[in-house]
């Protein structure tokens, strides 16, 4: 999966701000590098990517049931833990629930043509809980993203299919 189109500079740059980076992302594989440097070098906490309270976003993980901040951080516990997870994650344009069954190995997704929003606020920073969770939701197509991105003018806001999220987040293309 190709991950080197280049980014919109706006987005690479409120990227940068709400997550603190040193450097913009000028494409998705500079994402990955930072992505894989905190994975792997001990800057994400799994606890961290648990939500206190129910959010759109529910995870059976070692056998509990818990909820995180955005999609992405649950897709993220099987390479930060080894561990499958099961998401079940609400559409933000209309309740529908996508399933993702994933591993370090694969990301299986109910419906298949399931899509993934990256997104970050266009203005302020601050917790990233706040300034891009909100924006980083799964949708069972295209067209659900396409009608919720256009409703949602307060982000900055890319479509990553959910192979392109596998990848970003250190997963494989050789299986
Ligand atoms: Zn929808």
């Amino acid at each position: 999966m190709n991950l080197r189109t280049t980014l919109d500079h706006q987005f690479s740059k409120r990227i940068q701000d709400v997550f603190g980076l040193k450097t913009a992302p000028l494409t998705l594989d500079d994402l990955k590098s930072t992505l894989s440097e905190r994975l792997t070098g001990g800057g994400v906490e799994v606890e961290d990517l648990f939500a206190p309270r129910e959010t759109r976003h529910e995870v059976e993980f070692a056998g509990e049931v818990r909820h995180t901040h955005c999609a992405l951080d649950a897709l993220m516990l099987p390479f930060l833990t080894g561990q499958e997870v099961t998401l079940r994650s609400q559409c933000p344009h209309c309740d529908h629930t996508v399933t993702v069954e994933a591993t370090r190995s694969d990301f299986r997704s109910s419906p298949p043509e399931a899509v993934l929003s990256l997104g970050v606020s266009r203005e302020g920073t601050g917790p990233a809980q706040q300034y891009a969770c909100p924006f980083i939701n799964l949708f069972p197509s295209r067209e659900h993203y396409e009608a919720w991105a256009t409703d949602t003018s307060e982000a900055l806001i890319i479509m990553l299919s959910l192979s392109q999220a596998f990848s970003l987040l250190g997963g494989s293309a050789c299986r």
